[in-house]
């Protein structure tokens, strides 16, 4: 290119690019949760420059040339919900013990794209996927990032770590020609030196939290669904480690004692929680550890426990005795003050139906703006991403959504987003 046109080139693309120069959205909003005060305001515009939020001013501000308004005044708009606890990567059926060898790799990974889109028009902006085979959770997590798959943001456990026959490990109740023996590369652990490696190879796999099957569970093929899986200094050297490495620490238990060690030991949240005590609550608020209840679990296998054969003899009795139970437990933690993030454990349930929590927290005694500050600012806080997510405030990623009229008059309306935008783009509207 001659050396003397590059001024007049330049100044042409000076031009186009204050002609492109990227337009702003106004969004009326009729009602708006900001996810962090007790109380509505209304008639707000909030403002997405990019994938930020700019401003939040009362009143329905008047859109310059090129800006784009979006009318949500007989809406409720709120930040993009967060859902602790989910498993993408699968969907609990009378056939999904035996997918495994039905299915391949590259099927559970299309597959997984249907339900990360179904959880993100559901209003999930943001999922913590807490276990997966084959580190899938970390590939759709990046697929979704590059825009490859529509989809939430995902905060990615890789795989669950357990210790041999525990609740994770993926080799329970198979033939023993099939059973082999796991290591921690695979997520089985077996001591404090075991347990540092596993850890260490979520984070070279790139796993952003890690997940730990502390007692047994439901739906594992084993017998026990509340025993103490872990030693106390293999929860010790699990959480040192993450910790280390800046991850969090997630525990399922269902049985008091492996919660007790799991708290004292350090570990970010419970979830599920099932038998806690009045002495574990009470851990709880003093190591202030959060609680992610998951009741639509719960609900979900004691309900399926009452059909013949949807669930193998060896969980259906486990189903209907952990199932009914999580409700009261998050009762009990919610008013005796232990802090509360909303997951619930979709996978185990149908994706796309994580709203329904809201309806069972609400049924338990939690009021609606709790529930929604539950899923929005305290699970941002738990993730370690109040900065960006959580909350609707000049400077936060525009994750938002809305719902028809007034949640907090009716909670399940939460069931019926109509809006959805993550990260300044909109996917439902
Ligand atoms: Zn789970």
């Amino acid at each position: 290119m001659p050396p003397l046109l590059r001024p007049a080139l330049l100044a042409v693309l000076t031009a186009c690019a204050a002609a492109l120069a990227p337009a702003k959205t106004l969004i009326h909003a009729g009602s708006l949760i900001d996810g962090r005060a007790d109380a509505p305001r209304h008639n707000v515009t909030l403002t997405v420059d990019g994938d930020r939020i700019t401003a939040v001013a009362d009143g329905f501000t008047a859109a310059a040339a090129g800006d784009t308004v979006i009318d949500l005044r007989n809406a409720t708009v709120m930040p993009g919900l967060i859902d602790m606890h989910v498993h993408l990567t699968g969907e609990s059926s009378p056939t999904s013990y035996s997918e495994r060898y039905f299915l391949n790799p590259a099927d559970f990974a299309l597959r997984s794209t249907v339900y990360a889109k179904k959880t993100l028009l559901a209003g999930f902006t943001t999922v913590r996927d807490l276990g997966a085979a084959d580190n899938l959770n970390n590939s759709l997590r990046d697929a979704i990032a590059k825009g490859w798959v529509v989809g939430p943001r995902i905060f990615s456990a890789g795989k669950a770590l357990a210790t041999t026959g525990g609740h994770g490990d993926p080799t329970n109740g198979l033939a023993e020609i099939y059973r082999g023996d796991p290591g921690p590369k695979e997520g089985v652990i077996n001591g404090a030196d075991d347990a540092r490696k596993a850890v260490r190879q979520r984070y070279k796999d790139g796993a952003d939290v890690i997940k730990i099957t502390g007692t047994g569970g439901v739906l594992s093929l084993a017998k026990n669904g509340l025993n103490p899986q872990l030693t106390e200094d293999e929860f010790v050297a699990i959480v040192t480690t993450a910790h280390d490495y800046g991850m969090k620490v997630a525990v399922h238990a269902h049985g008091d004692e492996g919660m007790r060690r799991a708290i004292l030991a350090g570990v970010d949240s419970i979830e599920h929680g099932t038998f806690m005590s009045d002495d574990t609550i009470k851990l709880m608020i003093a190591h202030g550890t959060y609680y992610v209840p998951t009741i639509s679990a719960g609900r979900f296998v004691a309900d399926k426990a009452k059909i013949d054969g949807y669930f193998p003899a060896v969980v259906r009795p486990k189903a209907q005795a952990i199932g009914p139970i999580i409700q009261a437990t998050f009762q009990r933690a919610y008013q005796a003050g232990v802090k509360i993030a909303f997951g619930t454990d979709m996978g185990v349930g149908p994706h796309g139906d994580n709203a329904r929590e809201f309806i069972y927290m609400v049924e338990a005694g939690m009021p609606p703006m709790k529930a929604i500050q539950a899923a929005t600012l305290s699970a941002a806080t738990l993730l370690g991403a109040d900065k960006d997510l959580g909350t609707l405030e000049p400077g936060k990623l525009a994750d938002l959504v809305a719902v028809p009229g007034d949640p907090l008059a009716d909670i399940k309306l939460m069931t019926q987003v109509t809006f959805v935008m993550k990260a300044g783009t909109v996917y439902k509207q």
